[in-house]
């Protein structure tokens, strides 16, 4: 047994009378009471950004482990003392290469962990297996952290980006690429505020999509080309804005975020197809050229056609070569060359394809319809129509059939004409700013019909109000399950943080709602970082109090019932301590039942 003084003293607490520590989970001495935390996993696969060398000796090419000592070194994306204080070094697994941005304006500290590949790539040298290898870290450390950086080099970025995002299913937290067209250690570069930028997103905002950061915008990550090699300002998403600006404020276009509408679990698949193909169509192509190209192994390509998906129709011999690829269930999918638009059945010369097998690409990028080729044809266990219609469906965001705009419903909605008379605001925007008020209003009381009304005009069920609760956290307070359940299929996050730090778990654990623990860790939702900090003081408070239901509830949540308190006890042995039977009883059957963890 320990020392007396070093052993906690628990006080015989009423389960019912919830104090404001216990409903958010914060003892009086965690940081996060004066400030946010969230942590961040940078990737580092190299790229211009952490390059060094010139023209002379052999050119750029990735350094190793020179990165993060550089970054110590810049006050914008280190604060040394606060590391210091924090003890950040010694903290946690990837200690020495653990850094700390300055408090952001929303107040939030990011900490942010960098895990540098061996070999550093110039990403030029990348293959689907660095992307397998990237997408099984994000799942490998996916519970760990609240977003993710991946440092990339530019020129195969798009195809990264477009890659990770087919391989990336249910998504719930933010995944964004970024690197730089200048490496960090010039005098001038972009490499800075990219980094910058892409961490202050990733630790601040839940987008839960694969996204690309450059230039002070964040774009979708399957819907970007590279477009220039000499302006910082390098990328292009000619098909769909981006979704968040970073100018003076950092601005998100909530109305076009993916969401995975789901309530399953974050998944990876890292089988890739490689027998996929770019052909691009030029006048005076040979049959022979486009033979060869369509010959085995290949089993799918991209066909980039001219404007809206034209090619010659007065070549047979080439239709032919076509056709008789398609007749042995090659896939062909076709793309427009030109940098904006959609492959459309406008021309004669278009439809011609149509009837020779090719499949419309509508207006996917070349490297997001390659990235999707690959991913489609990696799935071993479809049969060959089901990949085909696979293809056609929107599957991350990557073509503009379903898009919503809430800004430009909001405008058109009787629903807002009405409300807006009615509470005499002066402006639809104005009462576009209550939407999050309301839409909590409706959680709290469980009105679903009143949040599907809210829905229909455009409005976002992932808002957040004045203390950055969301529906979910509403919903998972109040216990109301299926208004929980239609909330994650409209796109709700389970890992959205209120300004306590809470997540919408900690809530239904608090409250004791335990299907919404059941519903909520079946979408993936897990307990964040700070919240599990004193998880172990807490469990043993609840154990002393003889609070089952609150046991059951941490328990359902997933967590260690061996968590110790600050003293190094368990649950267990401080009922046993303290002779709590109904905590004994419960300890004891979950432990003949399943062991405790978990
Ligand atoms: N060749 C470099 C790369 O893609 C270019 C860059 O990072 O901008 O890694």
């Amino acid at each position: 047994m320990a020392a007396a003084s070093s052993i906690p003293q628990y006080q015989r607490q009423r389960s019912s009378s919830l104090s404001h520590e216990s409903m958010w989970g914060l003892p009086e001495a965690c940081p996060a009471r004066e400030e946010a935390r969230s942590q961040v996993l940078v990737l580092n696969t190299g790229g211009t950004i952490g390059m060094g060398g010139t023209e002379c000796d052999g050119g750029l090419a990735p350094q190793m482990n020179k990165l993060v000592e550089a970054l110590k070194k810049m006050p914008m994306l280190h604060d040394e003392e606060y590391a210091k204080v924090m003890k950040l070094y010694d903290s946690c697994e990837f200690a020495d290469n653990t850094l700390a941005l300055p408090l952001s304006k929303r107040k939030k500290r990011i900490i942010y962990s960098i895990l540098e590949y061996s070999p550093l790539l110039d990403s030029c040298n990348m293959t689907t297996d660095n992307w397998a290898k990237i997408a099984k870290d994000l799942e490998t450390y996916y519970e760990q952290y609240d977003g993710f950086v991946i440092l990339h080099g530019t020129d195969t970025m798009a195809y990264t980006a477009a890659a990770l995002s087919f391989m990336c299913k249910n998504v719930g937290k933010t995944i964004v690429l970024t690197g730089a067209q200048v490496p960090i250690y010039e005098l001038r570069n972009d490499g800075r505020s990219n980094l910058l930028g892409a961490l202050l997103i990733a630790g601040q905002f839940v987008i839960p999509e694969v996204c690309l950061y450059f230039h002070h915008k964040l774009y979708r990550g399957n819907r970007v080309t590279k477009v220039d090699t000499g302006s910082f300002d390098a990328f292009s998403s000619p098909n769909l804005p981006p979704l968040a600006n970073a100018e003076v404020d950092i601005r998100i276009d909530w109305g076009i975020v993916w969401r995975a509408n789901t309530t399953k679990k974050f998944t990876v698949q890292t089988d890739m197809n490689r027998n996929v193909g770019l052909l691009r169509i030029f006048p005076g192509i040979t049959a022979s050229t486009v033979k060869a190209f369509l010959q085995h192994p290949m089993e799918g390509i991209v066909l980039e056609t001219y404007g809206c998906g034209n090619a010659p129709n007065n070549r047979p011999d080439l239709l032919e070569e076509l056709r008789q690829a398609t007749e042995r269930n090659v896939v062909i999918l076709n793309c427009t060359q030109c940098l904006r638009g959609s492959v459309a059945s406008t021309y004669a010369t278009g439809q011609d394809l149509a009837q020779v097998g090719v499949i419309s690409g509508g207006d996917m990028t070349p490297e997001a319809s390659l990235a999707k080729l690959s991913y489609v044809l990696g799935k071993r266990h479809l049969s060959w129509k089901e990949k085909k219609k696979m293809l056609g469906d929107n599957l991350r965001g990557e073509m503009s059939s379903v898009l919503t705009g809430i800004h430009s419903s909001l405008r058109s909605s009787k629903f807002i004409n009405v409300m807006t008379k009615f509470i005499s605001l002066n402006c639809k925007e104005e009462l576009g700013a209550l939407i999050p008020s309301m839409a909590c209003a409706a959680a709290k009381t469980g009105d679903l019909d009143a949040l599907k009304a809210i829905e229909e005009v455009g409005g976002n069920l992932s808002c957040e109000d004045y203390d950055g609760r969301t529906p979910l956290h509403v919903a998972a307070s109040e216990g109301h399950v299926q208004l929980a359940e239609y909330l994650l299929k409209s796109g709700a996050s389970v890992y959205a943080k209120d300004r306590y730090g809470a997540t919408p778990l900690m809530n239904a654990i608090e409250f004791r709602h335990m299907d919404i623990i059941r519903l909520l860790r079946e979408t993936g939702a897990h307990l964040s970082g700070e919240e599990l900090k004193n998880a172990g003081t807490k469990l043993c408070l609840l154990a002393v109090n003889g609070d089952v239901d609150g046991l059951m509830a941490w328990h359902l949540a997933g967590i260690d019932m061996e968590s110790t308190d600050y003293g190094g006890r368990t649950p267990f042995q401080v009922a046993t301590d303290e002779k709590n039977i109904q905590s004994l009883d419960f300890l004891n059957q979950l432990k003949s039942r399943r062991g405790f963890s978990k």
